[in-house]
């Protein structure tokens, strides 16, 4: 790919993306196989005003490695240093950047287990800070192409082939071309996306149907406070922020613990490095209590019951079969684009930026009300070509989805 349109690319994360504030510092964390691309993207924020850009390094060899030869014991004890550096923060509000370019199956050969309780060891240790900042500061899930995961999508191309495509691809997602201004394109983005917000948010339905051929057949609860959100938002400071590129959906926070019926999965879900594929989830008073995948059953299994929130949902979203993600036809293996290819929800942590009045509220509040809280938020895929979704409010019927696509 040519430097000139990763270098507008980087502009576009750090402006569009992040929008970097004047003085403020930026976090990012990438893995070294993305290192000249991060050079680009430090350049350009230091261009736009950053106090300072710190750069987090992983190397998933090295990772593969700490998996295979420390024990359980070591890779759940969270250093005192690393909960110094998080406490330190959630006081300054540095804006961050996770990029990615891993292979998703990078970890496949891993001890699932360790995998899975070193990460909810960190994640309990630092979930205070996480919380401390939460909708005070910018942040921006974004991916270039690595090796491995631009031959995973095209097996059949070398290697430098399948990384141009991907670059191409990934380009694509984001509206940035040679001759464009991405920019403005995405301001005109956001606009329709609020307008689409907008019109769910006032509707107040008081629960959504969604039904499709697969199977799907599923009751879920709003609250009435729930907000609908989409494309860009903003901090409590006012500062406006895409917190991922690229982005399809119009989402919110369902009532947790008000949900029945059951949620038949569209597309694989790659999670901490496994495969889990053509599964479902029954949900009873609110909690999945049934559930099957035809592969990667027990890490199904596992992630549902990571905590008590990992059984109920914490989000809902909205996604026309006929977005450019879903129409490209790819699967990148990587939520961060595939759940713009479908209609999705999500078990886990809900957002408590998607309820009316939450900057007044403390989290127990949120919780109280219908937020659901748990360590995990994992999407997974439930659109389908056939899927229809309707809202009610008090008993009438308003069409929101028909046969995958939005209604009006
Ligand atoms: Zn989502
Ligand atoms: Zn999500």
């Amino acid at each position: 790919m040519k430097k000139s349109l990763k270098r507008k690319y980087a502009k576009l994360l750090i402006k569009q993306g992040v929008n970097i504030q004047k003085g403020q510092q930026l976090n990012i964390s990438a893995d070294v196989e993305a290192a000249e691309f991060v050079a680009l993207l430090v350049e350009e924020a230091y261009r736009a005003g950053a106090g300072y850009v710190r750069v987090d390094w992983s190397m998933t060899q090295l990772a593969k490695l700490a998996y295979r030869h420390c024990s359980m014991k070591t890779l759940c004890d969270v250093p005192d240093w690393q909960v110094e550096r998080a406490k330190h923060d959630s006081e300054i509000l540095p804006a961050r950047i996770a990029l990615l370019c891993q292979d998703p199956d990078a970890l496949a050969s891993a001890n699932p287990e360790k995998i899975a309780r070193a990460s909810i060891a960190a994640s309990k240790k630092l979930k205070p800070y996480r919380e401390a900042m939460e909708n005070k500061h910018q942040w921006l899930v974004c991916a270039i192409p690595g090796k491995a995961w631009a031959k995973k999508m095209f097996p059949n191309d070398r290697a430098s082939v399948a990384v141009e495509k991907l670059w191409e691809a990934i380009l694509s997602t984001v509206n940035c071309y040679d001759d464009n201004d991405c920019i403005a394109e995405w301001d005109k983005k956001n606009e329709t996306f609020k307008a689409k917000s907008e019109w769910l948010t006032e509707k107040q339905f008081d629960y959504l149907h969604y039904k499709s051929k697969n199977g799907t057949d599923f009751k879920c609860e709003l609250m009435k406070e729930s907000v609908w959100c989409g494309g860009g938002e903003n901090t409590l400071d006012g500062v406006f922020f895409n917190p991922n590129m690229p982005t399809e959906e119009i989402f919110t926070t369902p009532k947790k613990g008000k949900c029945s019926g059951r949620l038949v999965s569209t597309m694989p879900l790659s999670v901490r490095g496994t495969l889990i594929d053509n599964f479902y989830i029954d949900f009873e008073d609110g909690k999945a209590v049934n559930w099957h995948a035809e592969k990667g059953n027990e890490a199904l299994g596992k992630l549902i019951t990571t905590d008590e929130g990992a059984a109920m949902l914490g989000e809902l979203a909205l996604v026309p079969k006929d977005s450019a993600i879903a129409e490209s036809g790819l699967l990148y293996y990587n939520t961060l684009f595939d759940e713009n290819a479908s209609c999705h929800v999500a078990i886990g942590m809900g957002y408590s930026s998607c309820v009316k009045g939450f900057e007044n509220m403390s989290l127990d509040e949120l919780h109280e009300l219908g937020v659901n809280d748990s360590m995990i938020h994992v999407d997974f895929m439930i659109g389908s070509d056939d899927m229809c979704i309707t809202g009610y409010k008090d008993g009438v019927a308003t069409p929101i989805f028909i046969d995958g696509k939005w209604a009006e």
